[in-house]
């Protein structure tokens, strides 16, 4: 289901309707083809615009398809498989939850072919190929079920849900989905599921917050209707041999609301004004789908 809400006031309207009407919309629909920015977009922009506009406006056909990309969706759509049966008050066995990761690893893959218009090789980590990801996987499922996670406290009230975000009036909605959210007795609880090759350690979470502030501060205003606090965190699972889960808190900070909402306005401009050069880095470069095209390589 899609929500759009108006931070800084707890309008709620039909997406479709926003959607198609408001100007920046449809600005960024002639650019990108969305009606939106979504928060992978903005990450994107941040780290390398070129990069932006191989993907999103020129839709340049990449040299392949990052396993991590279809690896991380594949284990979110095991996690939600297993939270919509908890929803439903049924039981789902790890087979299952095994089953619906295998299934989305081969739609999203044959997802990504399609819009690559070709048969574009996955490319795996160093030692890593189908079958070591794959074991990989059912390794993370396992430690999932084991953990805490697996029986969240309180009730689920939403899984996979998408929020189309007002941010400012001049900006596209942004668009962004909170993985689990969860009433307990007197909160919120909105919870983002991420994949890792290493442990998070606070900072990391910090740094990664934008994500869930943005999601935090649309449920506060209606959390704050039924008397509710908000409480945002990151879950993530790591990829090691034996994989951990980890819970880590996030604090609702209006102050770097005010200086994500900047931060956006600034990207858009340069989205706008076809600003999109080369930010090249080891770790950008490294795993770059569009680096046989890039200018930086051509030289
Ligand atoms: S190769 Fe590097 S600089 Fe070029 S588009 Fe990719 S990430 Fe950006």
């Amino acid at each position: 289901m899609t929500t759009t809400l108006a931070v800084g006031g707890p309008t709620a309207r039909s997406p479709s309707v926003v959607g198609a009407a408001r100007p920046p919309n449809r600005r960024a629909q002639q650019i990108t083809g969305r009606t939106y920015l979504s928060h992978s977009q903005i990450s994107l922009m941040r780290s390398c615009p070129k990069k932006f506009s191989f993907l999103y406006v020129e839709k340049a056909p990449p040299d392949f398809i990052p396993n991590s990309l279809i690896f991380g969706g594949s284990i979110h759509a095991a996690l939600e498989l297993h939270y919509r049966c908890k929803l439903e008050g049924l039981s789902v066995t790890y087979e299952a939850l095994l089953s619906a990761f295998h299934d989305a690893w081969r739609q999203q893959l044959h997802k990504a072919r399609e819009a690559a218009g070709h048969d574009v090789p996955v490319q795996f980590a160093k030692n890593q190929d189908v079958d070591t990801a794959h074991a990989l996987a059912a390794r993370m499922i396992t430690a999932f079920l084991a953990s805490p996670l697996a029986s969240p406290k309180g009730v689920i009230v939403g899984i996979e849900e998408e929020l189309r975000i007002i941010l400012d009036p001049q900006l596209p909605d942004v668009l962004a989905k909170v993985d689990l959210l969860t009433h307990t007795d007197n909160s919120l609880h909105v919870i983002d599921f991420k994949t890792s090759r290493s442990e998070w350690k606070d900072q990391k979470a910090r740094e990664s917050a934008d994500q869930l502030l943005l999601y935090g501060s649309t449920v506060q205003k209606m959390a704050q209707a039924i008397d509710l606090a908000v409480k945002l965190h990151f879950a993530v699972l790591t990829k090691h041999k034996a994989p951990r889960v980890q819970l880590l808190p996030v604090t609702l900070d209006d102050g770097r609301i005010q200086t994500l909402r900047e931060d956006v306005n600034q990207i858009w401009q340069a989205i706008q004004s076809g600003h999109f050069y080369p930010s090249p880095s080891p770790m950008n470069c490294s795993t770059c789908p569009f680096k046989s095209r890039c200018p930086v390589f051509a030289r």
